[in-house]
């Protein structure tokens, strides 16, 4: 059974890296994750692209490929991917401007649109 195009396994995964995350977590961090979450119940589809943009994650250095979570620490937002990619989030690399090889989404080819 899937809920809103994801299986229900996603949101299992997706309540562990919640609870590691959650005490990084800025009052405007959970703001823009409710409104997010508000969108998504809108969207019956993953969204254009996504299965290209998990899969640069998943070549991508930072990645946690068990928890499917952006990096650790300082290092990467903590954001569960499938979820963060669905409601049109971006790639952390690229939001910070990173220019690392091995890391983010426009590693070894053109930048992703
Ligand atoms: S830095 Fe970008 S490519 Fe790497 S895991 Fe995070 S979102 Fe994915």
């Amino acid at each position: 059974m899937r809920i809103l195009g994801f299986k229900r396994k996603r949101y299992s995964q997706w309540l562990m890296v919640l609870r590691e995350e959650g005490g990084r977590l800025t009052l405007g961090d959970w703001t823009r994750l409710v409104i997010l979450a508000l969108i998504g119940l809108t969207n019956k589809e993953k969204g254009v692209g996504f299965s290209g943009k998990m899969l640069r994650c998943h070549r991508c250095l930072l990645f946690d490929r068990e928890k499917k979570k952006c990096g650790e620490g300082d290092v990467g937002c903590g954001c569960y991917m499938p979820f963060k990619i669905a409601l049109g989030g971006d790639c952390w690399a690229n939001e910070q401007g990173v220019e690392e090889d091995g890391v983010g989404w426009n590693f070894g080819g053109t930048p992703l649109q």
